[in-house]
């Protein structure tokens, strides 16, 4: 077994601290394992009440820890857990968000074993939601019960949001936050769903894209047509759903719906400069994913085209007779969910807008086109020289010894640009999973030494925030 422990003379955090944090090892290993059983997906009605058992998981901890006004929420879909220990006055006040809803496991055989049968083994937690996000708020858990077990009290206030609908949209706590301004005040948010750089380098995530998610229906008739007694007198919707389909982007990258990079704010020359300095191996990176090359936008660099520039993705496509042998129909109908990773300023409704025009502009007479708006989340951008965010990178260097890095990621948690715009709150995305760790994919795992070093920078954290002093994050 590896150790991560730290010797006394070399210890990043409080002694005292890391003693405790060596003697619950076992058990805050065993809550993740326990807390990744729960199938809390939330996108999949019939895991509904997984969603509360989750949620109800989470705010037993938190009362276990001593939180106070701890609450699940009921939404209109899935609950939101509220808790709070304020027990420093005069210093600063950070809001704790992370997600306890995972993705859909599938596909099933994929997975070495069942998804939510999640283990430990040679130093890796691997099942659904281990690095997405469950493994991050134990973590941030795990760093409490060390203090509290040290006989010390959170140098910060610490206010805690673990919501159910990352994955879905995060609709039920948009609607939540506005009413709920006060009990969400805050110096500073910080948001714990990200991860390293390749190559496992600490890091802190200062930019993330933002999305639209739609899905477009082409339908011909009521039911399937004979292809011989049909076929060449009417449209077929899975042929006109590939002509619609192969019309949104181009084999240079680019989208072609009109007005897509209107509002896309451009990167700088220091910008680009600074994303060619990371440590990025574009080849170790294709021979993690396993495709056989790497296609980029012309006239960007990989990383630029997978972090810092907008896309477009077909997420899933189904249309007539996908069963063995033959079978000669006209699908009745054919249908797409489609989604964009947008970038700082691009607003995810204008964007709905014009994909929705441009797909009725180049659908082919003979069939019904609809594109319908699923959900979506505008792109965020943090400055990296505010306080909170250099507290972050000294606690990274404290636990690890290197540098940590600044980097843009490319996917998208819509909650950041919410307590940006509503609460005002300056968002510090400070992560933990390495990068290879199949997030949304089958075999998702965790490192063990990133869930123990995580653990570390929290608390280092939390004493390098403290230090600030009440006034010194500020917007
Ligand atoms: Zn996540």
């Amino acid at each position: 077994m590896t150790d991560f422990a730290f010797a006394p003379q070399s210890c990043p955090i409080d002694p005292a601290v890391e003693s405790a944090l060596r003697a619950l090892r076992p058990i805050r290993a065993a809550a993740l394992l326990e807390f990744a059983r729960i199938p809390s997906v939330s996108t999949e009605p019939r895991h509904s009440p997984d969603m509360v058992t989750a949620a109800e998981w989470v705010a037993a901890r938190l009362l276990g820890l001593g939180a106070t006004d701890v609450e699940v929420v009921r939404t209109n879909l899935h609950p939101i857990v509220y808790g709070r220990i304020h027990e420093a006055p005069g210093a600063p006040t950070a809001l704790v968000y992370c997600h306890f809803d995972v993705q859909p496991p599938d596909p099933l055989e994929l997975w070495e074993t069942a998804p939510f049968e999640p283990f430990l083994r040679d130093g890796r937690f691997v099942g659904r939601g281990v690095a997405d996000d469950k493994g991050q708020i134990v973590m941030h858990l795990a760093a409490l019960e060390a203090m509290r077990a040290a006989g010390r009290t959170p140098p910060v206030n610490l206010t805690f949001v673990f919501e159910g609908e990352e994955e879905f949209g995060s609709e039920s706590l948009f609607q939540w936050i506005e009413p709920n301004r006060e009990r969400l005040a805050a110096d500073v948010a910080i948001i714990s769903d990200t991860g390293y750089f390749e190559g496992n380098v600490p890091a802190i995530t200062i930019a993330l894209r933002g999305i639209m998610y739609a899905q477009i229906d082409v339908e011909l008739s009521p039911v399937d047509l004979h292809s011989g007694m049909y076929g060449g007198a009417v449209e077929n919707p899975a042929n006109a759903l590939a002509r619609i389909v192969a019309a949104l982007k181009g084999p240079d990258g680019r989208v072609r719906i009109p007005g897509f990079y209107d509002d896309v704010v451009a990167l700088t020359d220091d910008d680009r400069a600074a994303i060619a300095a990371l440590p990025f191996d574009e080849a170790a990176f294709r021979a993690e994913t396993g495709v056989p090359a790497l296609v980029g936008e012309t006239g960007w660099t990989i990383l630029e085209s997978k972090t810092a520039r907008p896309t477009l993705d077909v997420n899933g496509m189904w249309s007539g007779f996908t069963g063995d042998g033959a079978k000669t129909i006209i699908p009745a109908h054919a249908h797409a969910k489609v989604s964009t990773r947008l970038v700082a300023n691009q607003d995810p409704a204008r964007v709905f807008a014009a994909l929705r025009d441009y797909v009725a502009e180049v659908a082919p007479p003979g069939v019904a086109v609809t594109t319908t708006y699923i959900h979506g989340g505008e792109a965020s951008l943090t400055p990296a020289e505010h306080p909170a965010t250099q507290a972050a990178a000294r606690a990274l260097r404290a636990v690890h010894g290197v540098e940590p890095v600044l980097i843009r990621e490319g996917g998208s948690i819509p909650v950041t640009a919410a307590f940006d715009k509503v609460l005002g709150l300056p968002v510090v995305l400070l992560g933990f999973s390495q990068p290879a760790c199949n997030a949304h994919a089958p075999n998702e795992w965790l490192a063990e030494a990133n869930f123990e070093n995580g653990t570390r920078v929290i608390v280092r954290f939390w004493d390098e925030l403290a230090s600030l002093g009440a006034e010194a994050p500020g917007p």
